[in-house]
């Protein structure tokens, strides 16, 4: 199973990505880890990364292609879920051109599909327990603003306020849309509704991939 993963901020992606890979017994293949573990290992292409952190500018797109392509060989044929990447159009078609190098192409591009609306309450609605670290939801906490557990303060993440959720659904519409049409032409595309808890979302995803191979578990 070769598959990416899209979505908007807030459809819940990088939790699906983690279902997804239990069940089926994949990689997960995020460029968060991507970058951290390249650079642990201090490998030419992780200090090459790490320069371009250092001076906080951007890791080229060309630089994050090699990483993938290098973890991708490192899986030696195995399946892998590939959460966070590509972002923009010039990634999707580098991460074309290495994986046909790899004689390795996609089988689909699973779009999580959400309200913008739906994304923001969801997302700015998050709240972490200063003390405990314990992730909520403003809603169900016993008394308002207080961590079930251990009492201490819930606070939101900067990343998590509304505005910035809102910014960040532009960049996705602006940049990673376009990726929808690009997978759709290659005939690629499957979008799963990305409404409801986390279990239903992930039967959904597995019914869109039922094709390309039998659940693990
Ligand atoms: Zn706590």
């Amino acid at each position: 199973m070769r598959v990416v993963l899209l979505g908007p901020p807030g459809a819940g992606k990088g939790t699906q990505a983690k279902r997804l890979t239990e069940l089926y017994g994949v990689r997960h293949i995020s460029t968060g880890d991507l970058f951290r573990s390249s650079v642990q290992q201090g490998t030419d292409l992780g200090r090459l990364a790490k320069t371009y952190m250092d001076r906080g500018e951007l890791v080229p797109d060309e630089v994050t292609v090699r990483m993938l392509a290098e973890a991708l060989r490192r899986a030696e044929g195995g399946g892998f879920i590939l959460d966070g990447f590509p972002r923009t159009m010039a990634q999707a078609e580098a991460l074309d051109r290495e994986l046909v190098i790899l004689d390795r192409p996609l089988q689909a591009a699973l779009a999580f599909v959400i309200d913008d609306e739906l994304a923001v309450k969801r997302i700015a609605g998050r709240r972490t327990c200063a003390r405990c670290q314990h992730p909520y939801n403003v809603e169900p906490t016993r008394i308002a603003g207080v961590c079930d557990s251990c009492g201490g303060a819930l606070l939101q993440r900067p990343d998590d306020a509304e505005e910035t959720v809102r910014r960040r659904l532009e960049v996705y519409h602006h940049s990673t849309e376009p990726l929808l049409y690009f997978y759709a032409e290659r005939g690629l595309l499957r979008p799963v509704d990305a409404t409801g808890d986390e279990a239903e979302v992930t039967e959904r995803a597995a019914a869109a991939l039922r094709d390309l191979a039998p659940a693990a578990k």
